[in-house]
């Protein structure tokens, strides 16, 4: 018989009760050191105190009156994005799916408001994941999420990440956007390079089309800046965030240059939840933490030091660890053995991680995490090598 909660996910069988900042306690009281954080979305651990009085304070007042209104909560928090960004205006939804949606509907009305209604094509990058609705299926690279689930969406081509010369050939009056995602997260934490990254902005000026960005997962502090596009000085047109932005709130945003979004005008485009008080609420107090002085110049730091300590395992456990990739928090091990069972390892020992392609095991601290933890974490995955090595 089929479970009253639809068996989409092979879960691990463990329910979690509560969280402390960097920690975990599951229904048995036993203690986790939460490295997964929901998926890179707790950016700032469980329970941040700031995070808690501000959605206690919205949650009493007022949840949600849908956009049929002014949302002075929703103002502030896109001010604050347009301040800190490249973009001059944010539609919110709640989701990273629906926010690359939103992205590809802002291009691809960009060029019908423009007079060229047959750009449509979106071209992608292999090991690419965009979201699980029809049509992000069709932007991302994995043929297994898409089988199944009938008449794809069209006008979506790949071309390999990374590769310039590809991406290039791909161009033709029919393009409407290249969308990549500046560290690809889900495919095995693949950082581009600064010089893909601009080349690829080059190539859409060149070419006439629009650039996007998939900072899902990457975004909102991640890499140690607040947008990944930062380190690589590089802006995109449209930009699509989620995950972190809400600390563990369901938020998610379109960010988008005025020209780009030049065809949104009322009745474009909408979600009714998006941008609701007590959503914003807990978006505008996670920004007041990122955007707090040494808040990310801090993650640089952390990020740093975990890296290095995980260069130093892959050289003492040979036999285990392949390599380390990634910037800021956002750090990847790949395994030696299958990453899921190094995984499981890991969760023995009380480290969460998180499962991603290339057979990488996925390192996400909270971006508030204390050195202290940092070590704690490097020490169990030091003994888990240990343990399983021998
Ligand atoms: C997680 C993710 C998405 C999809 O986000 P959902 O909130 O699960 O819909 C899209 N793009 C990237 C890069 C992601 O990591």
């Amino acid at each position: 018989m089929v479970t009253a909660v639809m068996p989409t996910y092979g879960r691990i069988d463990i329910a979690f009760e509560n969280g402390e900042g960097s920690y975990l306690f599951d229904t048995n009281g036993e203690k986790y050191l939460d490295f997964a954080t929901g998926i890179a979305t707790n950016s700032l651990g469980h329970c941040h105190p700031h995070l808690v009085a501000a959605v206690q304070e919205q949650a009493a007042k007022l949840w949600h009156v849908s956009n049929l209104y002014n949302i002075p909560q929703q103002q502030r928090f896109a001010d604050r994005l347009v301040e800190n960004s490249f973009a001059d205006t944010v539609f919110f939804c709640n989701s990273g799916a629906e926010a690359m949606e939103g992205c590809l509907k802002v291009a691809r009305k960009y060029h019908f408001e423009n007079g060229e209604p047959k750009r449509e094509e979106i071209v992608c990058a292999t090991g690419a994941f965009h979201g699980r609705t029809l049509t992000t299926l069709s932007a991302g690279d994995s043929e297994k999420y898409r089988e199944g689930f009938g008449p794809r969406p069209d006008g979506f081509h790949h071309v390999a990440f990374g590769n310039l010369n590809e991406m290039r050939a791909a161009m033709s009056d029919k393009t409407a956007a290249i969308l990549v995602e500046p560290i690809q997260g889900e495919g095995g934490i693949n950082p581009a390079s600064s010089a893909y990254l601009q080349s690829l902005r080059d190539i859409a000026d060149e070419f006439n089309t629009l650039l996007i960005f998939d900072e899902v997962q990457c975004g909102m502090g991640r890499s140690g800046k607040l947008f990944a596009y930062e380190t690589a000085n590089v802006t995109p047109d449209i930009m699509g965030l989620a995950k972190g932005i809400g600390g563990g709130f369901p938020v998610g945003a379109v960010l988008a240059t005025e020209k780009a979004a030049s065809g949104m005008v009322p009745g474009t485009h909408g979600s009714t939840y998006g941008g609701n008080p007590l959503a914003m609420a807990a978006a505008n107090a996670v920004l007041d933490v990122m955007l707090e002085k040494g808040f990310l110049s801090s993650v640089v730091k952390k990020g740093t030091k975990l890296k290095d300590d995980l260069v130093s395992l892959v050289e003492k456990h040979s036999t285990v660890l392949e390599s380390v990739r990634g910037v800021g928090l956002m750090l990847g091990i790949k395994s030696v053995g299958p990453n899921l069972e190094l995984m499981a390892a890991f969760r023995e020992n009380k480290l969460l991680t998180v499962v991603a392609g290339e057979n990488v095991v996925r390192v996400l601290p909270p971006l508030n995490v204390s050195e202290e933890e940092i070590s704690e974490a490097v020490q169990k995955i030091d003994q888990t090598c240990s343990q399983v090595s021998s």
